[in-house]
């Protein structure tokens, strides 16, 4: 691989993820299928990262650009299991739904867009350090998933995609607002409640 790569887990991971802007419209690189043992090993790190970050983020999924390494790769849970997906690409797609989704890079943005219940998809994973192929089809939501992970290593993103839900953003950020009040309140061992009700957005997971 060309660039070195050093993503260290800090406290302040939050920090970790690059500004939006710099996403939208940049295509990752492909992995070449022909690498050695130490840049595979240095892959799988990078997926570590990946899988740390997302899950302090309670996210999906996080693909690697998200955290500024433009290589075409992305951590997500598929069946309760966290998957380092190389390489990713979709194939046929059936059954169109119009979505609300949320991603890790637009923390406090839901957005309406389109995607397929039912896909094809081609991908690597590292195994006995090895690249395997894996070829697969995917339905609801690990269909959904995917997609907007694959998206993101082709530069495509929920705001260069999709439309934004004003409604749902709206009630999205007075959320996590309000996560933010208690934690402090929390951390001062007050007793609190939440304030707002919310269950048009809690159920949106960011990726
Ligand atoms: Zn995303």
């Amino acid at each position: 691989m060309e660039e070195k790569i050093d993503v260290k887990i800090k406290d302040s991971v939050v920090e970790i993820l690059i500004p939006a802007k710099k996403i939208e419209g940049k295509k990752s690189k492909l992995i070449p299928l022909d690498i050695d043992k130490d840049t595979l090993m240095e892959l799988e790190s990078i997926g570590n990262t990946l899988k740390e970050v997302c899950i302090r983020k309670k996210g999906a999924g996080l693909s690697a650009c998200q955290i500024g390494i433009f290589k075409s790769m992305f951590v997500w849970k598929a069946k309760d299991k966290w998957e380092l997906v190389i390489n990713p690409q979709t194939f046929i797609k059936k059954k169109s739904v119009l979505a609300h989704e949320g991603c890790l890079s637009y923390p406090d943005k839901v957005y309406f867009i389109q995607r397929c219940k039912q896909v094809w998809v081609k991908y690597y994973i590292v195994q006995n350090h090895k690249l395997k192929m894996k070829a697969r089809q995917l339905n609801g939501y690990n269909a959904i998933v995917f997609q907007h992970e694959y998206d993101h290593s082709i530069g495509k993103t929920l705001k260069t995609e999709g439309r934004l839900d004003e409604e749902r953003s709206d009630l999205k950020k007075k959320a996590e607002k309000e996560k933010k009040r208690i934690e402090k309140l929390k951390a001062k061992k007050v007793d609190v409640k939440p304030k707002v009700e919310n269950t048009k957005v809690h159920k949106i997971q960011n990726r």
